[in-house]
């Protein structure tokens, strides 16, 4: 299976030159998104993951059912304001401006080995910002996993030092 072929290039959107990458047409298929989630279990079991932290809205998608097949416990991460406990918060960098994420203070232990998930490396900024809030909770980043990494922003060089892999390059 070819997860390039579901995988549908959008020219001009969020802005006029960008190709955003819709990965609608992968989840609508049920074979698809079921391979996809199977990939990503038996690529990324490698970052032994007490729990899986993953930001929304698009990080959900995956690392909801991945924590699931894998038997380990999921963490929301979210923007400011749409959690209802305590929050520990982190800003990091976007190519135009910063942005904050923001986690329940209790949502990982000291030392606890945490696996994040996203569909998409581009900048790195995101992925940046959830390994900030991680390790501001005293978790330990076991690993990034990602189901697209944009290999012309060179995100993973932004991420050095971490452990990260994805299932297709573009
Ligand atoms: P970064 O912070 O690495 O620059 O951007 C990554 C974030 O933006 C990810 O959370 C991802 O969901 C979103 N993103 C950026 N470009 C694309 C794209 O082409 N397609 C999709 N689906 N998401 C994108």
């Amino acid at each position: 299976m070819n997860l390039r072929d579901h995988i549908r290039d959008v020219p001009n959107f969020p802005k006029e030159g960008i190709v955003y990458f819709d990965i609608t047409p992968l989840l609508a298929d049920p074979k698809v998104f079921q391979y996809t989630i199977d990939m990503m279990a038996e690529r990324f079991s490698e970052y032994k993951a007490d729990k899986i932290a993953a930001a929304e809205a698009r990080g959900f998608i995956f690392g909801a059912p991945l924590a699931y097949k894998l038997g380990i416990g999921f963490v929301p991460i979210r923007k400011p304001g749409k959690l209802p406990y305590d929050t520990i918060s982190v800003s990091y960098d976007l190519e135009y401006g910063s942005d904050s994420l923001c986690m329940h203070v209790d949502a990982i232990a000291k030392g606890e080995n945490v696996l994040l998930i996203d569909d998409v490396l581009a900048t790195g900024g995101t992925a940046e910002g959830m390994v900030k809030l991680v390790e501001k909770a005293g978790g330990i980043v076991s690993g990034i996993g990602f189901l697209i990494e944009l290999g012309f922003l060179d995100g993973a060089g932004r991420l050095k030092g971490i452990a990260n892999s994805h299932l297709l390059k573009l």
